[in-house]
């Protein structure tokens, strides 16, 4: 049929281009000097201009019309393709163009001022640019449109089809479960066991080489893809055969570890995408929420399992054996696990973490329904830490400037964070329905097994399914907090 194999050239043609646009935004994290910025910026707007239209083309709004009456008479992929085009078509017509320019005008030169501010710890240098920010976004949400709630608009952007009362419900039931258990699993112990002293003085190049065979043991595939070094972790995809990852390596920090398994659960992901689906917008994870259950999934529930480190430790001991030859294992298990909640959502375990991400859900809603002003954030931010987490902020640059988010002008991104906490526990509780012998899969790293299973029901199908759906395809239930709240309840590494 004529209009689908046209509407399969524009899709491959606007996948190329994007995955150009990636290319120049790893080469400015990872190669650019300095002096390139303004060059950068100049190609980044050219390309995008070029894409923004071509996504735009009335003519390819005709045909994915033309075909929606039919859709029957194509195949699944290509009724998926024309799903996921038609998403992106109508976001993008939805936003008058001038908007659009202003909009990234306003939030490129937002970031330098949060970064300043943030610096300065001094809120009101943020404040008269943050106004501009959050009204622009409330106006975007009305151009996008929504039938209950504003933000509801604003969270379809990352997670297709997500609600704010989903959002009320999940997380309303969650906090009340999490503000119970929080108090019984906040370690003794908050600061480094006497024994772990040595990882002051970690070699980056020993950090380096034991990531690349962490990443190596999971399946990541070296030939289609590469570790280097950045400011903040990353994943990228510049192609089917190129997925990319970073990490950043301090002396002091066995942060390297947990982002090389967070990266490199996002990039066992789309390296295991089928390659039916090449120079395709299905070529990608669905969401940001499923994406991230990938990336949690890998670095929590896998990477800070002691079964996982009864392979693995001596493994560590062998690449950095001044740091860690007299650490027992158990009390390196427990270092990793220790509970303690704190002002920085990125630093948080695993029983906080989410209390985090309701703060901003709920600050979030309030300045895009208009209930919260920009100005209440500060005070507003301080109170709930102190209510949700018992932390008493000490400035804002610990509080509510700590995140580039909304200096980016991402409202509706935190939850996601969320989304994948929750679908990484419910994932890995289907995983071991099907292998009852997960215990002893992990204990000899047969990792192998996992990623197997991961890719036959998640990995190759790509932006195939939407979120919701494909949660049910590999859960049999919708997406919700029950196994998450159960792994925390019964995980022995909080209380070993
Ligand atoms: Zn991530």
């Amino acid at each position: 049929m004529k209009t689908i194999e046209e509407i399969r050239l524009r899709a491959s043609e606007l996948t190329n281009l994007t995955n150009i646009l990636a290319l120049l935004q790893w080469d400015q994290e990872v190669m650019m000097p300095t002096g390139g910025a303004a060059g950068r910026a100049a190609q980044f707007s050219a390309l995008s201009t070029i894409v923004h239209r071509k996504i735009c083309d009335p003519d390819l709004g005709k045909l994915l019309h033309e075909l929606a009456g039919r859709l029957d008479e194509v195949s699944d992929g290509d009724q998926a393709l024309v799903r996921v085009l038609k998403r992106e078509y109508d976001k993008n017509t939805k936003l008058p163009e001038k908007f659009v320019a202003d909009f990234a005008r306003l939030t490129s030169e937002t970031l330098p001022v949060w970064v300043k501010a943030r610096k300065h710890n001094d809120f009101n240098q943020f404040l008269p640019l943050l106004e501009k920010v959050i009204a622009m976004c409330r106006q975007k949400a009305g151009f996008l449109g929504y039938v209950h709630h504003p933000y509801d608009a604003l969270l379809d952007l990352y997670e297709e089809g997500l609600t704010t009362n989903d959002l009320d419900a999940l997380f309303g039931s969650l906090h009340t479960e999490l503000s119970q258990l929080l108090p019984h699993k906040i370690s003794q112990g908050k600061t480094l066991p006497k024994t772990l002293a040595n990882i002051q003085s970690m070699r980056p190049q020993d950090q380096v080489a034991f990531s690349e065979r962490l990443l190596a043991e999971i399946g990541y595939d070296f030939n289609r893809g590469r570790q280097d070094i950045s400011a903040h972790p990353f994943t990228t995809s510049l192609g089917h055969n190129d997925r990319r990852v970073t990490n950043r390596f301090r002396p002091d920090s066995l942060e390297f570890i947990f982002s090389a398994l967070h990266e490199g659960g996002h990039a066992l992901y789309e390296q295991n995408i089928s390659a039916e689906h090449t120079d395709s917008p299905l070529d990608e994870g669905v969401s940001l929420g499923i994406h991230e259950s990938q990336s949690r999934l890998w670095e929590n529930i896998i990477g800070r399992s002691r079964l996982f480190w009864d392979k693995y430790y001596p493994v560590l001991q062998e690449f950095l054996p001044q740091q860690f030859k007299d650490v027992a294992q158990k009390d390196f298990v427990h270092y990793i696990n220790r509970v303690h909640p704190g002002m920085i959502r990125v630093e948080a375990d695993e029983v906080s973490y989410n209390l985090h991400v309701f703060i901003r859900f709920e600050l979030e809603k309030g300045l895009i329904e208009g209930t919260v002003t920009a100005s209440d954030l500060p005070p507003l931010w301080n109170e709930k830490y102190e209510n949700y987490l018992g932390v008493k902020v000490d400035s804002d640059a610990n509080g509510a400037l700590q995140d580039i988010h909304w200096a980016h002008g991402s409202f509706g991104y935190f939850p996601t964070y969320t989304i994948g906490n929750l679908a990484a526990a419910q994932i890995w509780h289907s995983y071991c329905l099907y292998d009852t012998d997960y215990r002893q899969t992990l204990q000899q790293g047969n990792l192998t097994k996992i990623r197997q299973w991961l890719t036959e029901n998640i990995y190759c199908h790509g932006a195939v399914y939407p979120p919701a759906e494909l949660m049910q395809r590999v859960c049999g239930e919708a997406l919700n907090a029950r196994y998450f709240v159960e792994y925390l309840k019964n995980k022995p590494e909080f209380s070993l």
